[in-house]
């Protein structure tokens, strides 16, 4: 509820700092058990830092984060300890985040040796989730670099599982694997969320990845939430703008369909978190901008039927 998540700003040449910059400036949702929520927008809109911000790999400015009825958002690390177990993440680049110099069996057993499990017990439940992702268990004593792209990320999914969590944030988890694998990784993720009860916050960059796998989404623009709904209704008929011109971009299979299609270009890139514009921080490049959107900023609230909501005060309704 209302994450807000500040940083210094660079200071000046002359050793003035600058002003700080709201990466997350006030977002709320909820995701349910077993369920997957799709959290899309272009890089540093905020949508890593939310992510974090939820599994406490950094603390917020300011807002609750609240796991099964716990505030766990503001919680120091030593209580958030027994939390740490239903809460994991998966990052975007399976290398960098695997400890070169572990094997495959230590990176997996982390998370459960820091919960107090024994080695013993963690080595075995390690060739165990080693099967589960679908790689072999013998190969427990490799290092991360022995592993393809998508093998590597399957061992970040594995250890995201080591403790059953029920909460897994997945930060843009097939971004960086080749396009012919990406939908391997999807399926497997799909099939342990069935298996294991998993709920997602699946976070990526454009909205055709989530399009699978989400049962609603929200679309993040310049740190907060622009839309957010079913994915029936936002993939079906976006509110906002923005979300308009991000589905515009998206591929269509039939390509006579894809010939005549609208499509929106969006002129420049999103402005700074560090200078936001005023009004509507999307009027700069948005195609419907008037001037009420110069001055007045668009809170969210409900757009068209149903539990969609849009920060637009013009919305395609
Ligand atoms: Fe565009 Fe105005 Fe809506 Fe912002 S409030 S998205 S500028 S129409
Ligand atoms: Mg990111």
């Amino acid at each position: 509820r209302d994450l807000v998540k500040t940083f210094p700003g660079r200071r000046s040449r002359t050793g003035r700092p600058g002003a700080p910059v709201r990466a997350v400036d006030g977002v709320s949702f909820d995701v349910g058990a077993g369920e997957t929520l799709g959290l899309v927008g272009e890089s540093g809109c905020g949508k890593s830092t939310t992510g974090r911000m939820i599994v406490r790999l950094l603390d917020p400015t300011s807002g609750t984060v609240t796991f099964d009825g716990t505030e766990i958002g503001g919680l120091s690390q030593a209580r958030l300890r027994p939390h740490r177990r239903d809460l994991q993440m998966v990052f975007q680049d399976p290398y960098s985040s695997l400890n070169p110099r572990q094997t495959v069996a230590r990176i997996i057993s982390e998370p459960l040796l820091v919960q107090g499990e024994s080695a013993a017990a963690a080595r075995k439940r390690a060739a165990e989730l080693m099967e589960l992702v679908g790689l072999i268990p013998e190969h427990l004593d490799r290092y991360p670099h022995e592993f393809s792209g998508g093998q590597a990320q399957r061992i970040g999914i594995a250890r995201s599982l080591a403790t059953s969590p029920r909460l897994v944030i997945a930060d843009e988890p097939v971004s960086a694997l080749d396009v012919s694998i990406q939908a391997q990784v999807v399926n497997l993720m799909e099939r342990l969320q069935q298996e294991l009860g998993l709920a997602y916050v699946f976070i990526a960059h454009d909205l055709s990845v989530v399009k699978r796998v989400c049962d609603r989404v929200a679309v993040m623009y310049l740190g907060r939430i622009v839309e957010i709904g079913d994915k029936a209704e936002v993939y079906g008929s976006p509110a906002h703008p923005y979300t308009r011109a991000l589905l515009s971009a998206v591929p269509l299979p039939d390509p006579e369909a894809e010939r005549t299609r609208e499509r929106i270009v969006l002129l420049g890139d999103p402005p700074s978190p560090a200078d936001p514009p005023p009004g509507c921080t999307f009027h700069p490049r948005c195609p419907k901008a008037q001037d009420l959107c110069r001055t007045e900023r668009p809170l969210l609230r409900i757009a068209g039927p149903g539990e969609r909501q849009a920060a637009c005060h013009f919305p395609e309704v």
